[in-house]
């Protein structure tokens, strides 16, 4: 049986649009519905008739082709055609040619009339910036460079010089999608001619060569808020990369690292220093100046502190970034320093002080005492 030509089968002539070749499909798959005509055998024919040349004529690159060579273009070494198999190599269940039909007439593409291309978005850029903890702790304004691609600003974005304008796909008739065919179901697909756009520069603009995007070095000032911490994003709303003609921007993402300082180390909102302090200081008390990042504070030390000692400065430390009314703490730890390079005379007078000390026993040292205790009851208790 010879088969119709699709023109025929749908009613419709050769220069037929895209939207009267729907119309006149789901005309047919209305009327030929196998739901509509239970055993009626010629409506099963007709049906599939119709959704065949239809998946050939509403595909613009196979109905080139059709145009071109008939039948004969699709005419593969599938067995099992029947009067009715053709284009799908068999006849496929009914199940999938209802999924098909509804996908293709009811669902998705809201019955023809532009509007189907889903707008694209440019790549989100992350920009690494030293900080140094000052600036980090206080907020502070900085100016960076940042090399990505932007829109052209030449063609607007278009990418067609200026004056022209781009002409539609003639492969996806401006839908920036085609169907293809692959074993009994039907998938749709950017369109590899304008990858989705719709349409084709025919004369390119000259600075980005049709791209709609070219390289720049954006300069952006970025507001950095008081209290942000190592591995803090800032995130710049569209100021990533523009993906060309017709897409929006991504987003910057301007992350935090913090560099090393040479008083304070950080631990979330609190600060931390080391003190070096003198033996004399320590046992005899006195006045400490300590450095804040806001400038000098004074610390007590008692008499008889011990080294290692954490001193904290209330409210000395970091700004919360997220709760303004939250401030940390400056944790100051003061550690003797042990003299070096003495002279004989120093070495004297300590060796001296060394032995007054020591004669008063665990007056002066209890914690040596009770140390040396320990000890003598532990070596005791291993010889018995
Ligand atoms: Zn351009
Ligand atoms: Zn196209």
């Amino acid at each position: 049986m010879a088969k119709r030509d699709y023109y025929e089968v749908l009613g419709v002539g050769k220069s037929v649009t895209e939207a009267e070749l729907k119309k006149a499909y789901r005309r047919l798959a209305m009327k030929y519905h196998p739901d509509r005509n239970p055993d009626s055998e010629e409506a099963e024919v007709k049906f599939k008739e119709a959704k065949e040349a239809y998946e050939v004529l509403s595909d613009a690159e196979k109905r080139a082709t059709y145009d071109q060579f008939g039948h004969a273009a699709f005419e593969g070494g599938s067995a099992g055609r029947g009067g009715a198999g053709g284009f799908n190599g068999g006849a496929g269940g009914f199940g999938d040619i209802f999924g098909d039909m509804f996908g293709d007439i009811f669902g998705g593409g809201g019955g023809g009339g532009g509007g189907r291309q889903r707008q694209r978005r440019g790549a989100d850029l992350r920009y690494n910036l030293d900080l140094s903890l000052e600036d980090a702790v206080n907020g502070t304004e900085v100016n960076i460079t940042v090399p990505r691609m932007s829109m052209c600003k030449t063609c607007d974005g278009s990418g067609a010089k200026p004056g022209s304008s781009p002409s539609q796909c003639g492969t996806c008739h401006g839908q920036g999608q085609v169907r293809i065919q692959q074993g009994f179901f039907s998938v749709q697909q950017a369109c590899p001619q304008c990858h989705g756009s719709g349409t084709i520069i025919t004369d390119p603009c000259g600075d980005c060569h049709g791209q709609g995007r070219t390289r720049e070095n954006k300069k952006l000032s970025v507001k950095i808020p008081a209290g942000v911490d190592e591995g803090d994003q800032i995130r710049l709303s569209g100021e990533g990369e523009n993906a060309g003609s017709g897409s929006v921007n991504g987003d910057l993402y301007v992350s935090v690292s913090l560099k090393d300082h040479p008083i304070f180390t950080r631990e979330g909102v609190d600060l931390h220093c080391n003190v070096p302090i003198s033996y004399t200081t320590l046992a005899l008390g006195g006045e400490l100046e300590v450095p804040t990042l806001e400038g000098r504070a004074k610390l007590k030390i008692p008499a008889g502190t011990q080294s290692g000692k954490m001193f904290r400065l209330r409210g000395k430390g970091v700004k919360n970034v997220r709760n303004a009314g939250f401030v940390g703490d400056l944790y100051c730890e003061v550690n003797v320093e042990t003299p070096i390079n003495l002279t004989k005379r120093q070495k004297e007078l300590l060796q001296e002080l060394d032995e007054i000390i020591l004669e008063g026993g665990s007056k002066h040292n209890p914690q040596n005492s009770s140390w040396s205790d320990k000890i003598k009851s532990f070596f005791d208790d291993l010889v018995t």
